[in-house]
C-alpha cells in the first residue's frame, strides 16, 4: 500500500543527483576547512541545493525513500539497489565529514537553513531583536525523533504501509512539476509546514522527524573532522549562546551540529576551525 513511488526513480536521477551531492560536499566542505564558507556562498549553495536537487530533480533520490526501502525489504519487499549504496555512502560521509550533506547538501535541509537565516542570527545584538525564535531542547527533539523512527518501522514491517512516503516533505518537491498528482498533496503539504515552522524553529523536520537525521547524529559523533576549539579559545561563551542545537560547547559530540558556521562567525578570537577532532 502507498508503495508505488518507491523504486519509481530512475538512473539518470539518480547519477545527476549524486553529482550534485558529491559537488555540493566537496566545495562545502573545502570552504569549510579553509575558513572561507562567506554568507554569500553559503547562501548560494543553499539556493543552487533547493532549486537543482530539490525543484528539477524533485529531490527524488533522497536519504528517506532508502530506509523506507529497508522497512520493506524486512517484510520481503524488492528493493532498488543504486539509492541503498548512495544511502550507505552518505552515511559514511558523516563519519568524517559530520553532517555537511545535512547542512547543504540535503534539498529538505538546504530549504529549513535557507528560511532559518531570518531569525536565528550570528549576531547576538541581531538576536535580541528577534520577536520569535523558539529555542527547543534537543534532548526531546531526538527522543520524539526516534519514536517516529520505531513508528514508521513498526508500520511498515507488520501493516506494510510506506508511511514515510506519505509523509515526506521531499515528496512535496515533486509535485512542483507534478502539481495533479494526488498522492504528493501531503508531502507538499507537509513541506511547506516545515518551511514555515523553520522560520521559527531551528529545522525542525531535521531534529524532530527524520529518520536519515536519527541515523547521521549517531554516525558523526564519530567523525573525523569537526568544529573544534583551539587554544586561542577564551572561554567566553558567545558561541555557546548562538549556536541553534546546543553543540558548540567544548565536549559536546557534535552529533546534531549541521555546520552552519554560527560560532565560527561571532568568534572573536577566530577560536574554531574545522579539524581533525
Ligand atoms: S536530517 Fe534529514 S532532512 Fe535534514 S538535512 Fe539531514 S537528511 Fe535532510
Ligand atoms: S556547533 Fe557551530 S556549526 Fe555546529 S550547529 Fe552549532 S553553531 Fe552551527
Amino acid at each position: 500500500m502507498f508503495q508505488e513511488n518507491l523504486g519509481d526513480v530512475n538512473l539518470v536521477n539518480v547519477f545527476s543527483m549524486f553529482v550534485l551531492w558529491i559537488t555540493l560536499i566537496i566545495v562545502t566542505s573545502f570552504l569549510i576547512k579553509k575558513a572561507k564558507l562567506k554568507k554569500f556562498y553559503q547562501i548560494l549553495i543553499l539556493i543552487i541545493s533547493v532549486i537543482i536537487g530539490g525543484i528539477i530533480l524533485g529531490a527524488n533520490p533522497n536519504p528517506v525513500n532508502p530506509i523506507q526501502q529497508l522497512f520493506l525489504l524486512l517484510r520481503g519487499n524488492s528493493i532498488f539497489t543504486p539509492m541503498l549504496i548512495i544511502f550507505g555512502l552518505l552515511l559514511l560521509s558523516t563519519l568524517v565529514i559530520g553532517r555537511i550533506f545535512c547542512g547543504y547538501a540535503c534539498p529538505v535541509g538546504a530549504i529549513q537553513e535557507l528560511c532559518s537565516k531570518i531569525n536565528f542570527k550570528s549576531n547576538l545584538k541581531e538576536q535580541e531583536n528577534v520577536k520569535v525564535a523558539l529555542k527547543t531542547n534537543q534532548k526531546w527533539a531526538n527522543l520524539i525523533r526516534w519514536i517516529f523512527f520505531i513508528f514508521t518501522g513498526i508500520v511498515s514491517i507488520i501493516w506494510g504501509l510506506a508511511v514515510l512516503q506519505i509523509l515526506s516533505p521531499f515528496r512535496g518537491y515533486s509535485h512542483i512539476s507534478n502539481p495533479l498528482a494526488v498522492a504528493l498533496i501531503i508531502p507538499f503539504i507537509i513541506l511547506v509546514i516545515v518551511i514555515i515552522l523553520s522560520i521559527f524553529i531551528y529545522r525542525p523536520w531535521c531534529r524532530y522527524l527524520c529518520p536519515f537525521g536519527a541515523l547521521a547524529s549517531i554516525t558523526s559523533r564519530f567523525s573525523r573532522y569537526k568544529y573544534v576549539r583551539t587554544e586561542d579559545c577564551t572561554e567566553c561563551g558567545l558561541c555557546e549562546k548562538i549556536c541553534p542545537t546546543q553543540e558548540a560547547f567544548r565536549d559536546s559530540s557534535k552529533g546534531e551540529c549541521y555546520e552552519c558556521n554560527r560560532c565560527r562567525e561571532i568568534c572573536p578570537q577566530n577560536a574554531i576551525i574545522f579539524d581533525k577532532s
